[in-house]
């Protein structure tokens, strides 16, 4: 198959001015490689999907041997896939009570639609609070509780009632009342530039979310699997939600999605009217299978674990860095998922550039400009991690 970049721009719907525009021949692992014969190491995931790698052998084994069983063949909920029920049963296993029951989608954006849908079926209320710097996902409801107004305005009316709180800031969690069906953060922010909450900050909003009945939802689209340096990123506070989203890394490459509840909160969906949230491709049977491979790869390699002590390596020769360069404002994050911040975008820009000639893919944060992200897979190779740090020292030469 060809492809050129003139019919990229014609027929592809563009979404920014500048495409990386790389031309895929293959990838494996932690690399990417083009056309051109050129090898990138990718230090982005494709913005935290990739956590155990591009195109994993075992991964790929599990795609192929359930493509030849079944494709799609029926709306989710209606027949039993054993891909999904096999892969609901494990990811409960790992996920803390009373999370036990598990809604397939496709994507995080209608993860986060099934979770803030079911909050207000559930609760009968229709107010929804969120986080300035969140983001959610770019569906009409998700948009909605992204907390960034560039990306809203465009849109509105959006969803009504919702309002926008400081993040990290206990003092504001009080304007979450009675009449608020839910409350939807992310554990840390990612978008809005690998923003870690204090200690104290999510075991307030839980307790806050009690105090006035209101549900509390994690979307750990970005922070879960791995990425964070442990399961799910909930687990450094020891916090549980009443409903969790993920998308993004749980599908070891392929589109998958999930919410997931106590089974009371959960059957709400299924009652007065029944098929009151349905999806056709949610928990498809081949994301499935893939899903369950790569959590057997997570867990079999002890990523968690890894992304723990490759992402504190990082942290620390980028602090060496920092004390070297003054326009290397600050270094934060958790396992593997880690922020860069500098000075402006300018620089943030041509540092981007520059490390990419030199084969590493990096990236900043949608809401934050200043913010590099730099998230590789989790069982990248003390050589790839090398390879990657030096390139990025080399840039500041
Ligand atoms: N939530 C978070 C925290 C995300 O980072 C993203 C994607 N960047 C989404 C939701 C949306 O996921 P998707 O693109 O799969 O709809």
């Amino acid at each position: 198959m060809t492809a050129s970049r003139q019919d990229f721009l014609e027929f592809i719907c563009q979404t920014s001015p500048q495409p990386i525009g790389l031309e895929i021949d293959h990838a494996a692992g932690s690399y990417l490689y083009t056309k051109d014969g050129k090898r990138y190491l990718d230090f982005i995931s494709g913005i935290g999907v990739a956590n155990i790698g591009h195109a994993h052998p075992k991964v790929v084994a599990a795609v192929c041997a359930q493509a030849q069983k079944y494709l799609h063949v029926m709306v989710y909920g209606e027949y039993l896939l054993s891909p999904q029920i096999a892969l609901a049963k494990k990811l409960v296993s790992l996920l803390p009570p009373p999370l036990n029951q598990v809604y397939f989608t496709n994507s995080g954006a209608e993860a986060n639609e099934g979770a803030l849908k079911l909050a207000k079926k559930y609760s009968g209320r229709r107010r929804l609070i969120a986080f300035e710097g969140s983001f959610h996902g770019d569906t009409h409801g998700a948009c909605s509780v992204t907390g960034r107004d560039i990306y809203r305005r465009p849109f509105e009316p959006l969803l009504p009632e919702v309002s926008f709180l400081p993040f990290n800031k206990i003092e504001a969690l009080d304007a979450i009342d009675a009449g608020v069906a839910a409350v939807i953060t992310e554990a840390i922010q990612g978008e809005g530039g690998i923003r870690v909450p204090d200690d104290d900050f999510l075991p307030a909003l839980r307790a806050q979310c009690d105090a006035v009945g209101a549900l509390l939802i994690f979307d750990e689209v970005q922070t879960g699997f791995g990425r964070t340096g442990k399961h799910f990123a909930m687990e450094h506070w020891g916090v549980v939600p009443d409903l969790v989203t993920f998308a993004k890394g749980m599908g070891g490459g392929m589109p998958l999605g999930a919410f997931v509840g106590r089974r009371q909160l959960m059957t709400t969906l299924s009652t007065d009217p029944p098929l009151s949230h349905v999806t056709t491709f949610g928990g498809h049977p081949v994301s499935c299978a893939a899903a369950l491979a790569g959590l057997d790869v997570l867990l079999d390699e002890g990523l968690a674990e890894q992304a723990e002590k490759k992402g504190a390596q990082i942290r620390q020769r980028l602090k060496r860095l920092a004390q070297k360069h003054k326009a290397i404002r600050e270094i934060r994050g958790k396992g593997l998922m880690i922020g860069l911040e500098l000075d402006s975008a300018e620089s943030t820009q041509a540092f981007v550039r520059q490390v990419f000639d030199d084969g590493l893919i990096l990236g900043w944060t949608l809401h934050s400009d200043r913010v590099i992200r730099i998230m590789p897979p989790l069982n990248l190779t003390e050589n790839e991690l090398e390879e990657g740090l030096q390139i990025i020292e080399k840039a500041w030469d």
